[in-house]
């Protein structure tokens, strides 16, 4: 299959990694929006969050834990952000579900743009 972040899994295009396990992979975004803002995606390939079913709904409740420990891990204990896009209106660019971790700044208080 021709996808970016099933090639970062698999070790064929770098990525900077800051967590595995056999469920999931964290990495840090390339293009970081805050200081830390790290990519959190499933093993198994899933497009997008429209995509999340009863049958493989269970690493979506360990990339939440996978998150916290993180968030803890980079001391973020001032607040962050978990954020997943989702097809075109959201603008998700790549097609393997991910989770972005942001932090370390003030994010703003508004979702969307108006
Ligand atoms: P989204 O726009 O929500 O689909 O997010 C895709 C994210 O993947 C963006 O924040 C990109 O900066 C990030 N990204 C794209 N290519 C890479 C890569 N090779 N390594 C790390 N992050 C990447
Ligand atoms: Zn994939």
């Amino acid at each position: 299959m021709d996808c970016l972040f099933c090639k970062i899994i698999a070790g064929e295009i770098p990525s900077t990694k800051v967590y595995e396990d056999d469920m999931v992979y964290a990495f840090n975004d390339i293009n970081p929006v805050a200081p830390v803002h790290i990519l959190i995606i499933p093993k198994k390939h899933i497009s997008s969050a429209a995509e999340i079913s009863s049958e493989n709904s269970a690493v979506i409740s360990h990339i939440f834990e996978v998150a916290a420990k993180l968030a803890k891990e980079k001391e973020l204990d001032n607040g962050f952000r978990i954020v997943t896009n989702c097809g075109e209106d959201a603008g998700q660019s790549v097609h393997h579900l991910h989770f972005h971790l942001i932090g370390g700044r003030f994010l703003g208080l508004k979702m969307v743009e108006e």
